[in-house]
């Protein structure tokens, strides 16, 4: 069996007083798009300098297709960058910038000129070889930072943020052109974000980062769907969060209260009678309805509607339930419920198709 392309084993890392990286376990795949992603801080930049030899873990191991690499220097190792500001050459045209690393290597210059063209027949560039970086937007100079930084066909290719200066539009361009890109490359991308959307688009899985750990590895569904951890669940989407006892349980089945009312949920988690868990229920997961409507509000919770935002093809929500909880529901317009016309300050009954929700301990 062939290793996986990266293996980070017990990676630590601490800067003065403050620990980094805790205990960092991850398998990157051969042609996987693996994106880490958490809030600004949590440590993600660190742990991609690591993968490419600028920084040294305090402990740990660091392997590439089953070699260790912990100590090896960066230009040893088949892996590239691509940063947040591109880093191009000012004074280079596009040619010269994209040529840079071949001709390090002393390539034969017909080899290069073949090579940078290609590249830059990739990236849809091919008209603009004589430009400097200073006349390209911004889309231009990061498919050039791209072009430059798999002309030598790095194993991995580190992409930190690249997308982050680009404005909302060409952002979302951007994100399929770069996984389109991936996928012809056949190249490996480790890929940071701190944007939820830009992650859940383009990874085959994410990494969910939180002060310097890793919460949870899967495919974007899976992380969205099963997060298993409250900071999952509320970094990746909205959540609606109801913390609560387990007034009964079977190997099946557990029977909690939320709002005062007795709900039977199924028990995918081993909770045992008298554990604090949470509840946790997306927003599009919940039905808002009208009280006229409604004849059995067995299974269902009543509320005021307190906020209503129009977005086109779904209206927003936000319910207050009896307690004071704030629900937030995301209803979408469908021929099955054309009537969501809600008024602040209205009467609703509010329910979720049981089975649809997430339960984990309480943290
Ligand atoms: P961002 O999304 O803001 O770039 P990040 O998740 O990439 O954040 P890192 O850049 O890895 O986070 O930084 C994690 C922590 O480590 C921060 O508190 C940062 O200040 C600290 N840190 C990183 N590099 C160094 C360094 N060379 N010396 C001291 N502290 C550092």
């Amino acid at each position: 069996m062939t290793a996986p392309l990266v293996q980070l084993r017990s990676i630590c890392k601490t800067f003065g007083d403050h620990q980094t990286l805790r205990d960092i376990d991850l398998t990157v795949e051969n042609g996987e798009f693996l994106t880490l992603l958490g809030p600004s801080g949590c440590g993600k930049t660190t742990l991609l300098r690591i993968l490419a030899g600028f920084v040294t873990p305090d402990t740990g191991h660091v392997l590439l297709n089953g070699n260790e690499i912990t100590n090896l220097p960066p230009e040893k190792r088949p892996i590239n960058m691509v940063f947040q500001n591109y880093a191009l050459f000012p004074h280079m045209n596009v040619f010269d910038n994209v040529a840079f690393g071949l001709r390090c290597q002393n390539i034969d210059e017909n080899e290069v000129a073949k090579r940078v063209e290609d590249a830059l027949a990739m990236v849809r560039l091919s008209t603009f070889s004589h430009r400097k970086p200073i006349n390209l937007s911004g889309g231009q100079q990061q498919r050039v930072a791209i072009a430059r930084a798999v002309i030598n066909r790095p194993e991995l290719l580190l992409l930190d943020e690249p997308l982050s200066a680009l404005d909302y539009s060409l952002r979302k361009t951007m994100r399929l052109e770069l996984k389109h890109l991936q996928r012809e490359l056949g190249i490996t991308f480790l890929f940071i974000t701190h944007d939820q959307e830009e992650a859940l688009s383009m990874s085959d899985r994410i990494a969910i980062i939180n002060n310097g750990q890793i919460e949870q590895v899967d495919t974007a569904r899976k992380v969205y769907e099963e997060p298993k951890t409250l900071f999952t669940a509320q970094f990746i989407g909205e959540a609606n969060i109801f913390n609560t006892l387990v007034d009964e349980a079977s190997e099946r089945a557990i029977t909690v209260s939320i709002e005062n009312k007795l709900f039977t949920l199924q028990n995918t988690k081993n909770h045992r009678k008298g554990d604090l868990i949470s509840v946790i229920i997306r927003p599009e997961d919940i039905n808002v309805w009208d009280q006229g409507e409604i004849t059995d509000s067995t299974e269902m919770l009543p509320g005021v509607i307190e906020e209503v935002i129009y977005k086109g093809s779904t209206v927003d929500l936000m319910v207050q339930l009896p307690s004071g909880f704030r629900l937030a529901a995301t209803e979408f317009f469908n021929e099955d419920d054309p009537n969501l016309y809600y008024d602040v300050g209205e009467k609703v009954w509010v329910e979720w198709t049981l089975g649809w929700e997430v339960t984990i301990p309480h943290e």
